[in-house]
């Protein structure tokens, strides 16, 4: 087995597009990574080739039964030319941990930052520079025999394609209004809500849109059994300042282990705020916002980072939180977490790494 990645650079470059209206996740690099996994052999042939589409057999096993996972995070150009990865060893951990619940084998973790650094310095021209803007990185696996019948398939590709995107908020962070979904549900505990596997986005899709349709950004997920307890947000964790303390649920199985909530706990902690992680109820959060004790709300993510809410609505009961604007403590996460992903502030916590 060979781990040495080979680099097949494409004869014709496409054109790159305007950095004032990335958008995300519509325009691709010149180049992607793929790896082979084979029963018996393991991961083999890593290797950088021309950005292109896929041949599959349309038995393969990904288009049937879902087997496949998937990764997100950046890569941000500094002010003086750097490149810089937010954490990546973090994504490619959990990449064995929706490996294991999906029956997809264990990757190497310190080969796939590799593989991440290789593909973004053979793109690196097409990291943006602009205020806000990045490479995003989408690293997945998919399972690839041409088979039909249920069990785990024997052979799978690892790829990563990189997309540069805009700025998530052009006009300055921005509160989103949540509606609170109390009839569809995202995960249940000893399911697979806690892996980034494809299958749970395809099923938030209904929710996701009927909740646009009463214009709503987004969601926020209770608990599968009891519709009680609040979960996640589309695709971010969230998070609660009440009373001076800040509250998110703690993870149980059933939502999706942020590493943006992981670092804004570790954040918080280190500027001498409270954390508390545990369950929360949908009840609880309209008790306190009527006690007056809710002063803020956001949710954490790769794409958004933090996404201040400004408007719960569950069961056609409206509350606002700082007056729909966004609080102070969700801008100054913000500002922190930003500011060390582009290198404008100090990594005191040690979290970027540096491609070169
Ligand atoms: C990816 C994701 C998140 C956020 O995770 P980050 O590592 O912070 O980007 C939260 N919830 C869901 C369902 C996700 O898929």
């Amino acid at each position: 087995m060979s781990y040495e990645i080979k680099i097949q650079r494409t004869t014709t470059p496409k054109q790159k597009p305007e950095q004032n209206n990335l958008g995300f996740g519509n325009h691709f690099t010149d180049h992607m990574f793929i790896m082979d996994y084979t029963e018996g052999k393991g991961w083999h042939d890593p290797r950088i080739v021309p950005y292109a589409p896929l041949e599959l057999d349309p038995s393969t096993m990904v288009l049937h039964y879902g087997q496949a996972i998937f990764e997100g995070l950046k890569a941000y150009k500094t002010q003086d030319g750097r490149i810089l990865l937010f954490r990546p060893h973090k994504n490619m951990e959990r990449v064995n941990i929706s490996n294991d619940r999906m029956c997809i084998p264990q990757i190497d973790v310190d080969f796939a930052v590799e593989a991440i650094k290789s593909i973004v310095l053979v793109d690196k021209d097409w990291i943006p520079d602009a205020e806000g803007t990045s490479l995003y990185i989408r690293p997945f696996i998919i399972a690839t025999d041409p088979f039909l019948g249920v069990r785990p398939s024997l052979t799978y590709k690892f790829m990563i394609i990189l997309s540069p995107v805009g700025a998530y908020y052009p006009e300055g962070i921005n509160p989103v209004k949540i509606y609170v979904e109390s009839e569809y549900v995202r995960s249940v505990k000893g399911g697979v809500g806690f892996a980034k596997t494809i299958g749970n986005y395809a099923a938030s899709l209904k929710a996701q849109m009927e909740a646009k349709k009463k214009g709503y950004t987004q969601v926020l997920w209770l608990d599968g059994v009891e519709k009680k307890y609040i979960e996640e947000v589309g695709t971010m964790n969230v998070f609660f300042k009440i009373n001076g303390e800040v509250v998110t649920p703690s993870l149980e199985g059933s939502i999706l282990p942020g590493i943006t909530r992981q670092s804004t706990i570790e954040l918080l902690t280190s500027w001498g705020i409270k954390v508390v992680e545990r369950k929360i109820s949908i009840e609880e959060l309209y008790d306190v916002h009527a006690k007056g004790l809710l002063e803020e709300a956001f949710g954490t993510g790769t794409a958004a980072v933090i996404s201040p809410i400004g408007e719960f609505n569950w069961n056609n009961n409206k509350i606002l939180v700082n007056e729909g604007k966004t609080g102070e403590l969700s801008a100054k996460i913000f500002d922190a977490i930003t500011g060390i992903q582009s290198g404008k502030l100090e990594d005191k916590m040690k979290w970027t790494y540096e491609v070169k």
